[in-house]
């Protein structure tokens, strides 16, 4: 379900750098992919890292970073040390380092119920 608002915003941007710029001045941006990804693909070259920075959000440019993240956390999860470099009771290590010691996991439900309820609050 896309939130009304992100679409309406979406429409009237002019490329993506445009989007993000309306929505950051709305304070809406760490919801923006669903507006992102609605826009229409400019010439760019897609299916990299570099242009998922600069903030598209296209299937491609997702691919590239998901692919990433995926070798990323491999690596991460066949190096039980890197977790506890990370730190522990932190939401980031339970999803980069594959961490589901306590602390973690209670951090990284506490992140998913204030994302909820962020959710929540935005949709009322
Ligand atoms: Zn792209
Ligand atoms: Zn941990």
């Amino acid at each position: 379900m896309a939130d009304p608002v992100l679409l309406a915003v979406a429409s009237r941007a002019t490329s993506v750098a445009d989007c993000r710029h309306l929505l950051d001045m709305l304070g809406l941006l760490p919801t923006v992919t669903e507006a992102e990804s609605a826009l229409p693909q400019d010439d760019q070259e897609h299916g990299r890292m570099s242009t998922y920075r600069h903030g598209c959000r296209c299937q491609d440019c997702r691919n590239a970073n998901a692919r990433r993240h995926k070798q990323w956390r491999h690596r991460a999860a066949h190096n039980p040390q890197s977790a506890d470099r990370a730190g522990h009771g932190n939401a980031s290590t339970y999803n980069n380092h594959g961490c589901r010691c306590e602390p973690c996991t209670e951090a990284h439900m506490a992140r998913i119920n204030a994302y909820r309820a962020a959710r929540k609050a935005a949709a009322a």
